[in-house]
């Protein structure tokens, strides 16, 4: 594995091994410590960059925020601090002092621990939002103690933070790579062919499919590069690279505005840095 790969953001290592989760241990009796604030997709932090780690929030929950959010879930401790993630109401204004930044990777000016506090937090509080009932009976579940699980007090169904994983593929040919596009990224942005895992299939199989899939080609040489956590909500990404093993690229138009080859030498607009396709294109894009 390259030896970046472990720290892109949202991946917990890039917290550079000073993140505890919650798991197991005891949730502090005082809420204190310091807060991810989510709005939406987006972190509420203090304009004045004061506070334990950079502009999060540091102490109890600030005033502004009394009755203003819906959970609060202990994340864990970073650099021996208590972390709480809170669900801010949408109809709730940001506060004086406070302001919005976006933790999707492409419009974020957060560095990058800050960032992957926040994708833990965003999906902490999207699992609280979507476990609250057994999906078994609809009945209310309870937290597992010292876990992050469900438990249905009616018919025992006990259930945890569900991850999706999907695959990942930069495909390679001498000095070109196969790049796509979805019409609802950024004009003229370009990035990699990607898909969820089916259900009885193997990450190479997902691999193969995908992109057979979506662009047409075969592939060969599929090899395992480094992953990547991705918290909108609870994706696992998964990348190779592959090389190219024949036929003409065809789109399928359901999933793409476009796909084609682009030389190395003259890309387009691609994703942003903190992902990882562009962590594979920019150290794997030569064959
Ligand atoms: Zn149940």
């Amino acid at each position: 594995m390259h030896p970046q790969a472990v720290y892109l953001p949202f991946n917990r290592e890039s917290l550079e091994g000073k993140f505890v989760p919650a798991k197991g241990l005891d949730v502090p009796e005082a809420q204190q410590g310091c807060w991810l604030l989510i709005q939406n997709q987006a972190l509420l932090v203090t304009d004045n960059g004061q506070g334990i780690i950079g502009a999060l929030p540091a102490g109890p929950l600030p005033r502004a925020f009394h009755e203003k959010v819906d959970h609060i879930i202990h994340l864990g401790l970073y650099r021996e601090v208590p972390c709480w993630a809170a669900s801010v109401r949408a109809d709730c204004e940001v506060p004086a002092g406070f302001r919005q930044e976006s933790l999707l990777p492409a419009q974020t000016h957060l560095p990058i621990d800050v960032l992957s506090l926040g994708g833990l937090a965003l999906q902490a509080i999207h699992w609280e939002t979507t476990s609250r009932h057994c999906p078994r009976c609809g009945e209310r579940t309870a937290s597992i103690n010292g876990e992050l699980g469900k438990r249905c007090p009616r018919c025992s169904y006990e259930h945890y933070p569900h991850l999706h994983p999907a695959v990942i593929v930069l495909v390679r040919d001498g000095e070109r790579v196969l790049l796509t596009r979805k019409s609802i990224w950024a004009k003229g942005r370009y990035g990699l062919v990607a898909g969820f895992v089916d259900a009885g299939e193997s990450l190479e199989e997902a691999a193969h499919r995908e992109v057979e899939e979506e662009v047409g080609v075969q592939i060969r040489d599929l090899h395992y590069i480094a992953s990547q956590y991705w918290p909108f909500p609870s994706q696992l990404m998964v990348g190779f690279t592959a090389a190219y093993g024949g036929g003409d690229v065809r789109v399928d138009h359901e999933e793409l505005e476009d796909a084609r080859w682009f030389s190395i030498h003259d890309l387009p607009d691609l994703p942003p840095k903190h992902s990882i396709a562009r962590f594979l294109l920019d150290n794997y894009a030569r064959l």
